[in-house]
């Protein structure tokens, strides 16, 4: 079975941004209201995520690290499991095996109302047992999990990291967008002891709230610069903020795409987005933009692929359809 982990590992785990990005999505499904990010190394010495979130009580401690055993997905109708009625970032129960797998992982947790914090440690695989531990944190529950020495169980993995510095970049491009999707949330990210991203908690995830944290992270020069969309068609609605074709760029990566408050990376978006600036564009320019779409999760299939990044469309005409004409609209609006 760790061999087998190993590998499921290296397709849910393939650098430390890819752990950022699983634990930082399981705070949230704990209803966390601040996640704090510690790197050290690019993430291959230390990443740390605390949260004040719900915690894991004392005897759900070492299920929460078995593979396939996750707290979240719903039992069907039928008897079996709705893997069409997601509505939580995890499904799965693979990243934290995964994790353990590869690296040495440490939870520490205090359960909402517990009178006590419980660690367990899991390295290569191998389990502890849990013991009382000592919580001096964000809140009076959440959640700490540390993860050090990544990929040294596994060298070969080790040998394909990029420089501390790229590792980090792409961290901290993480850590921005799953916060662009969640303005309600405080973040920070901490990079072997210097703080780089600080994000207080702006509220509202709609509009002021979803406005003021796009513009701390993607500057001041982005809110005059674009126009707001807000679009539906049937059930499926299309919203966020979407750069002047004035305002361009040389790459795509300004694109930030959500589904269901999901960073993505879909070809059929980004083909829908180029389509709709298509004639506004110089073909080697790229809009700025920050797009939320929201469908019922039985629209869309996020199973598609184990980090999540792409998702498959029931209908997907109807969401082409609904991007390349909301925009073009709105900038048709916006006098372009
Ligand atoms: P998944 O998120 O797909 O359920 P994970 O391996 O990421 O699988 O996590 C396994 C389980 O551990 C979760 O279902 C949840 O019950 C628990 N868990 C993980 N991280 C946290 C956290 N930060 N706060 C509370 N519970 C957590
Ligand atoms: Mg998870």
């Amino acid at each position: 079975p760790e061999v087998v982990n190993r590998i499921a590992a290296g397709e849910v785990i393939e650098r430390p941004a890819a752990a950022v990005k699983e634990l930082v999505e399981n705070a949230l499904d704990a209803g966390a209201k601040r996640v704090a990010v510690r790197i050290e190394r690019g993430g291959l010495g230390l990443i740390s995520i605390e949260d004040d979130g719900g915690g894991i009580p004392r005897d759900e401690l070492s299920l929460a690290v078995e593979r396939h055993a996750t707290s979240k997905l719903v039992a069907s109708a039928g008897g079996g499991v709705d893997l069409l009625n997601i509505h939580t970032m995890g499904f799965r129960g693979e990243a934290l095996p995964s994790i353990g797998a590869v690296a040495r992982l440490a939870i520490t947790s205090k359960a909402r109302g517990a009178d006590e914090a419980w660690s367990i440690a899991l390295e290569g695989g191998a389990l502890d047992t849990a013991r009382p531990s000592a919580w001096a944190a964000l809140s009076d529950n959440g959640t700490r999990v540390e993860v050090r020495d990544l990929f040294f169980a596994t060298p070969a993995r080790l040998k394909f990291m990029k420089s501390e510095r790229a590792e980090m970049m792409a961290v901290s491009d993480i850590v921005k967008r799953l916060a662009m999707a969640r303005p309600d949330v405080a973040f920070s990210l901490e990079h072997d002891g210097r703080m780089s991203l600080r994000l207080s908690a702006e509220g509202d995830p709609e509009n002021e709230g979803r406005r003021a944290r796009l513009a701390a992270i993607l500057g001041g020069d982005f809110a005059p610069n674009c126009i707001q969309i807000d679009q539906r068609r049937d059930a499926v609605r299309l919203s966020g903020f979407a750069g002047l074709p004035t305002f361009h760029r040389g790459t795509r990566e300004h694109q930030h795409l959500f589904v269901n408050g999901r960073p993505v990376k879909d070809k059929l978006i980004v083909g829908a987005v180029r389509a709709a600036y298509q004639d506004l564009l110089a073909r080697d320019r790229h809009p700025v933009a920050a797009l939320f779409l929201d469908l019922p999760p039985s629209e869309v299939d996020v199973n598609v692929h184990p980090a999540k990044t792409e998702v498959r469309f029931r209908d997907a005409t109807l969401v082409r359809g609904l991007i390349v004409g909301g925009l073009s609209h709105a900038l048709a609006g916006a006098g372009h």
